[in-house]
Parts: C-alpha cells; sequence; structure tokens
C-alpha cells in the first residue's frame, strides 16, 4: 500500500526515508489529532507540519515569530512547487490584499501569519471563509514564561481550541526543559496532545567550560591548538566586546568576522553568508546571530561570556557539529559574569516575576559551571532525559574536578563580608583578607577589621575562585545595584557556624597534559 506521506516526502521534498518519529507525527496530524513536537534545531520539524498541510483539504496556518525565517521558508518552499505565503505587518497594504485574495480562492498550502496577527478581528473573519487545514505553531516555548523568549502574543493563542474546534494543532519547539513543556500544554491547551520527544543529546559535542583569567588569550589558545583552520562562532555578550574580539581575532591572523544587531544590514547579511560560503571563517557575535542558520560543519562554538540559561547554552552549543562530526562546546566564565548579567536582569523592565525566574535560571546556568561531575548528565537531566552514566566525553570526564576542603577558608570569606558591611564587590573583599593596605581599604577603616589579613594563605587569584564558588552554589548574593557587593544569604548560616563542611573545586584555565593526550 501507498503511503501518502511517504510519496510527498519523495516526489515533492526529494528525500528518501522520514528521520525520528517524523512519520508518526504526520499520521497523527492528519489523522486530526494534536501533537507537540520537542526536537533539536536541524532535526526536521518542519517537514511535520508541512507534509500534513498537503494531504489534508484546505490551507495549513503557520503561527511563526520572525518575519526572517518565514520569509525563508516561504522563499524554499515556493522552489519546491509549494503554494506557500504570509501575512505580516511588515508588507505592504496591496500585497496583503493580493495574499487574503489567494486565500479566499483556496489557492494556498500553507498561510504564515505573526502571532498577533493571528486573533485580530479581521484575520479570524478570513479564516471563518476557509477551510484550515491545520494550525501549527512554530516556537511554541515563546508561550512560556518559563521559556527563554517569553512572547505575551503567544498567550492569545490558547483561544485556537474554541475558536477553531476540529482543526488539529500541532506546536513545536527546539528547547523546552520539563517546566516549559507543561507550560506549553497547559496554556495552549494542548493537555491530551501527543508529545513527541527526540532526544537531546548530542554526542558529538565535547563540552568544556574553564574558569576565565585572561578570556581572549584563552580563546586562541584553544583555537590555535584544535581548530586551526576551523569555522565556528565565538560568542560575547555586548557588542563592544564582539567588535574588539573580532578585531583581535583578526589581527592574531585569523578570518573573523564580527555580527550584532548594531552593524547595518547589509555588513550583517554580507558577514553572515561569508560564514556560510567560504572556509575557516569564525563570526564573533551577540546572541542576534544564530537563528535560522543552517550551516553543518560548524566545528566549535565559544562563549566568552556566560549565557544567562541552560536554555540558551544548550541552544547556542547545538549550532556546532551538525554534520554529526566531532565538535567543541567550550566556555570561560568569571564572577564578573554573574555580575554584569545581574545588572542587566534588573535594568529589564521585565515584571519581578520574570526577573525572578531569569535569577533562578541563571544559578542553574552556574551550577552545570561549577560541578564536579560529568556536564552531560547535568545538561540531560535538565531537558528531563537523564543519562544513567558518565558520557565520557566531556572536560569533567575526561579529567575530574580536583576538589578540596573548603571550609575555612569559605567561613574567613563570609566572614570578611559580613564585618565590612555586605557593601562591597569581590576585590575589594580580596583586598582585605590579603591585608592590603590601599586607599579604600584605609578610607572605610577596614584595615582595622578583624578578619583584615586573616587569609594570606591563598593568593588572590584563589579567593576569588572562592568568592565565584560560594555565588554559585547558593551562599553568597550579588547585589545589582551596587556594583556587585557581595551579601550574605541565609543558606550560609550552618556553614558559619560551624556546622557545615563544604568541598571547592580547584580552578582550571587549560587542560592539562593529561587531558590532552587522550582528547587528541
Ligand atoms: P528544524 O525546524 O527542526 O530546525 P528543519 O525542518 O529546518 O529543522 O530541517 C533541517 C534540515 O533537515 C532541512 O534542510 C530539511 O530539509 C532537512 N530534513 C528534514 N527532514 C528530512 C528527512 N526526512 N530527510 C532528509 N533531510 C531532511
Ligand atoms: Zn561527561
Amino acid at each position: 500500500m501507498s503511503d501518502p506521506a511517504l510519496d510527498i516526502l519523495k516526489s515533492t521534498f526529494g528525500y528518501q526515508s522520514f528521520r525520528g518519529f517524523q512519520s508518526d507525527v504526520i499520521g497523527e496530524v492528519v489523522a486530526g489529532h494534536d501533537a507537540l513536537v520537542l526536537m533539536p534545531t536541524g532535526g526536521g520539524k518542519s517537514l511535520c507540519y508541512q507534509i500534513p498541510a498537503l494531504i489534508r483539504g484546505g490551507t495549513a496556518v503557520v503561527v511563526s515569530p520572525l518575519i526572517a525565517l518565514m520569509d525563508d521558508q516561504i522563499n524554499s518552499l515556493r522552489e519546491l512547487g509549494i503554494r506557500a505565503d504570509c501575512l505580516h505587518s511588515a508588507m505592504l497594504p496591496e500585497d496583503r490584499a493580493q495574499v487574503e485574495r489567494e486565500l479566499l480562492l483556496g489557492d494556498l498550502d500553507l498561510l504564515y501569519v505573526a502571532p498577533e496577527r493571528l486573533l485580530t478581528e479581521s484575520m479570524q473573519r478570513l479564516l471563518d471563509q476557509i477551510q484550515v487545514a491545520l494550525f501549527a505553531i512554530d516556537e511554541a516555548h515563546c508561550v512560556s514564561q518559563w521559556g527563554h523568549d517569553f512572547r505575551p502574543e503567544y498567550l492569545q493563542l490558547s483561544r485556537l481550541q474554541t475558536r477553531f474546534p476540529g482543526v488539529p494543532r500541532i506546536a513545536l519547539t527546539a528547547t523546552a526543559d520539563l517546566r516549559t513543556r507543561q507550560e506549553i500544554r497547559e496554556r495552549l491547551g494542548l493537555e491530551s496532545a501527543r508529545v513527541f520527544t527526540d532526544s537531546f543529546n548530542r554526542p558529538n559535542i565535547f563540552y568544556r567550560i574553564s574558569q576565565k583569567k585572561q578570556g581572549k588569550q584563552q580563546l586562541l589558545n584553544f583555537l590555535n591548538k584544535e581548530h586551526p583552520e576551523d569555522s565556528g562562532i565565538v560568542y560575547c555578550l555586548s557588542r563592544k566586546k564582539v567588535e574588539q574580539t573580532a578585531e583581535w581575532l583578526a589581527q592574531a591572523g585569523r578570518k573573523a568576522l564580527p555580527y550584532h544587531a548594531g552593524l547595518s544590514p547589509e555588513e550583517r547579511r554580507s558577514n553572515q553568508h561569508r560564514f556560510i560560503a567560504e572556509e575557516g571563517i569564525i563570526i564573533v557575535a551577540t546572541i542576534a546571530f544564530g537563528m535560522g542558520i543552517d550551516k553543518p560543519d560548524v566545528r566549535f562554538v565559544a562563549h566568552l561570556d556566560l549565557p544567562r540559561s541552560i536554555e540558551a547554552y544548550y541552544q547556542e552549543t547545538g549550532r556546532a557539529g551538525r554534520d554529526g562530526l566531532p565538535a567543541t562546546a567550550w566556555m570561560v566564565y568569571g564572577l564578573q559574569d554573574v555580575v554584569l548579567l545581574k545588572q542587566l536582569q534588573a535594568r529589564s523592565s521585565a515584571s519581578q516575576q520574570i526577573q525572578q525566574i531569569e535569577q533562578q535560571k541563571l544559578e542553574t546556568m552556574l551550577a552545570l559551571c561549577e560541578v564536579t561531575g560529568c556536564r552531560r548528565q547535568i545538561l540531560l537531566t535538565y531537558f528531563d532525559e537523564p543519562l544513567d552514566k558518565p558520557c565520557g566525553y566531556c572536560d569533567l570526564c575526561l579529567e575530574p574536578a580536583e576538589v578540596w576542603d573548603g571550609t575555612e577558608v569559605a567561613r574567613k570569606a563570609l566572614s570578611c563580608i559580613y564585618r565590612s558591611g555586605q557593601n562591597f564587590g569581590v576585590a575589594h573583599l580580596v583586598d582585605i583578607l590579603l591585608g592590603k593596605s590601599t586607599d579604600k581599604t584605609r578610607r572605610f577603616g577596614h584595615d582595622h577589621l578583624s578578619t583584615f589579613g586573616i587569609g594570606k594563605e591563598l593568593d588572590q587569584g584563589n579567593w576569588r575562585s572562592v568568592y565565584r564558588q560560594l555565588v554559585a552554589r547558593g551562599y553568597v548574593n550579588v547585589d545589582h545595584d551596587s556594583h556587585g557587593a557581595l551579601k550574605l544569604n541565609e543558606n550560609c548560616r550552618s556553614l558559619l557556624k560551624g556546622d557545615e563542611q563544604i568541598e571547592l573545586r580547584r580552578d582550571r584555565y587549560e587542560p592539562s597534559r593529561k587531558y590532552e593526550k587522550e582528547y587528541r
């Protein structure tokens, strides 16, 4: 018996067989049922609604948040002879009218719309006059406040179910931890939908996170040693740092190009084009880069700054090694990153609830940085896919973290925060511990504190490491208002009283020789 879905896959899309559970999803939607599809980027989500769109009568309506992505999709569909178009706010009125005419004539297989457009009166009237084959909700995590890209317009999509009963809905996303998943189901009314989850494991990506000392130099060492000619992406938090880093790498002889939202559209397009077309290009970018980039042979993704959440880290590192060949996810981070991210969060206009969520996400990201066990295990547990064994292919599996008893020094570090009034950042606290007589210690009378000079057993770098780990483990908070002042948290009480022991990790800046031997 012939399978219409497979026939279309072959004849229209030119592929020989389905990937993963594509065929199951298609069957579910063609039969008129709802579905929630979780598949990593590049997994092949689009076919899951495009093929049902061609099999079911009428027009499939696809909700998509990014106009640029819509245009890409529509162009490639048209090349395959599929009738696709879109409606969004950036269109000229006459173009919009033309699309509406086609829609009413039943001349469209797929119509892409922006979420805020879908529930307008005029759009509803239009949809009432046609046969809707299905609704596809792309980037469905946008409906979740816990998800990394909340868009309030997505909330209205819950009305689709009552407004168009009997029309199947398929929601798709690439990143959704358990909590986001639950929010998607509740908020889109997909409680009874079948959920299709692909593995989030990317076994060909080697995860590696070290402490930042001289970030750019560490990056260059890594690139020269391990990826002397490869192309890859370097992420930085600010535009300024993107430009500086790109310039610096270029001076060091690498083909590095900047990419951020402050560049002209022509420059962005040209840099993106070179990245895809030429060999060995390194794109240095803010998070603005990546959505919709389909380059299979990205051999490394490097982070010079801490991403704001595990989802962001996963999504960004996931752009490496789409071809299945070995690739590296490399990162350096330090306490300063935490201070900066907190300040950004505090400055945003987001509600208190959202700020709190962002805070929690940053904490989980920090926990991933400071683990002593396998990174992949932590990462996959976050996506509700626990690995039962350490992966054997991450920095900590190859070279376990060295731990030491930090109880005594942690107590000194905490009491130094307390004695100086919980108003100072890490640099000053370390000066006090080391007994450095600076303008600032004298001005505040901190050279008379009982903690002045009690920490000579460690050097500056090690004290910074102690504070960073105390922050990452939730004993100390970073204040975003006053230049990263450290404040004690409830959790540190038993540590201060001596009822609790703490093990700290020894910092690592470069892989050791042993590690390099095994890795190469
Ligand atoms: P996603 O939306 O999940 O990121 P896409 O739908 O854009 O992924 O698909 C990624 C790439 O994989 C596209 O180039 C697509 O044409 C290709 N692809 C999808 N399904 C198949 C398949 N069954 N066989 C071969 N290639 C496929
Ligand atoms: Zn591991």
